[in-house]
């Protein structure tokens, strides 16, 4: 029988400064420390992307303990990382990360992208490990567009794309390493569905654009409220979009451990913080320059 899930919060997705780079974090946030197994979530752009403006321009830099993960939805971007991947990625591709016991990476829009210009935007979301996996070797997927299944609502205005777990007849190519859906959905106006959740997952939906009526009760528009996290009462989620809207639908088995977080790193500990912190100044993430 399917159920729908409550509401739990509806937020904001505020601006915040990274550096030079101004992007959107609607988590965390004050309030809600993370949506466990989700850490982190950053929207980034759309960034008018020029020879005389590229901001989002992230340099060598580590990360231990969890599974960094870039959607684009808009422009082209250089990934680099220490295992010796240099992959192209374009709108619409993903690159899943396995961090492990440790990686270095680096992303920019393509030399070729910025020469040209046009807009960049894309999601940058955390995805935490149990303990028993956060020192496993690190591990690098990229999935181009085309080998993402896509499931249609009946009134075939929303298509989901299902990057990672299953929804009806489909599931995700991406390998995880915990039970999670992770789906992006492009719907026109008008356009319904109704998305199947485990009842055991922790669940929300983030919109990039457009505005959307959530489970019949609330409503998440651009530039107001972008992001609903749901209770975990139901097997349910629906939407229905109000214009043109593109949304993020992520859920996951909560892995109910403590976190250690500082920096780049997501550990259960401050010891293993700092031993983080040691190993990569030791090299042991190995390199990239
Ligand atoms: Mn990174």
């Amino acid at each position: 029988m399917k159920t729908l899930r409550t509401v739990q919060y509806k937020v904001q997705s505020p601006f915040v400064n990274m550096g030079p780079i101004k992007l959107r974090q609607p988590l965390p946030i004050a309030g809600i420390d993370n949506v466990d197994p989700f850490i982190l979530l950053h929207h980034y752009g759309p960034y008018a992307i020029s020879e005389f403006n590229n901001p989002f321009d992230l340099g060598p830099h580590p990360h231990r303990g969890f599974e960094p993960i870039t959607l684009l939805f808009k422009g082209e971007q250089l990934h680099r990382d220490s295992l010796g991947n240099e992959m192209v990625v374009k709108a619409g591709d993903v690159q899943w990360t396995t961090a492990g016991r440790g990686i270095i990476h680096a992303e920019a829009p393509t030399k070729e992208f910025v020469k040209r210009g046009g807009e960049l935007e894309g999601i940058q979301l955390w995805l935490n490990l149990p303990s028993k996996n956060k020192m496993m070797p690190p591990n690098y997927q990229h999935i181009e567009k085309q080998q993402i299944p896509v499931v249609l609502s009946s009134d075939k205005k929303v298509s989901l794309s299902i990057i990672a777990g299953i929804q009806k007849t489909e599931t995700g190519p991406i390998q995880t390493q915990t039970a999670v859906n992770v789906f992006t959905a492009k719907a026109s106006k008008g356009g319904k569905i109704e998305i199947d959740i485990p009842a055991e997952h922790q669940a929300l939906i983030y919109l990039l654009e457009g505005a959307v009526l959530v489970n019949g009760t609330a409503v998440l528009k651009y530039a107001d409220n972008q992001m609903i996290t749901f209770n975990q009462d139901g097997n349910t989620l629906a939407f229905e979009a109000r214009e043109e809207t593109v949304l993020l639908i992520l859920s996951g088995a909560p892995i109910k451990e403590e976190v250690a977080q500082y920096g780049p790193y997501v550990m259960n500990t401050q010891t293993e913080i700092l031993e983080a912190m040691r190993d990569y100044q030791q090299g042991k993430m190995g390199h990239l320059y």
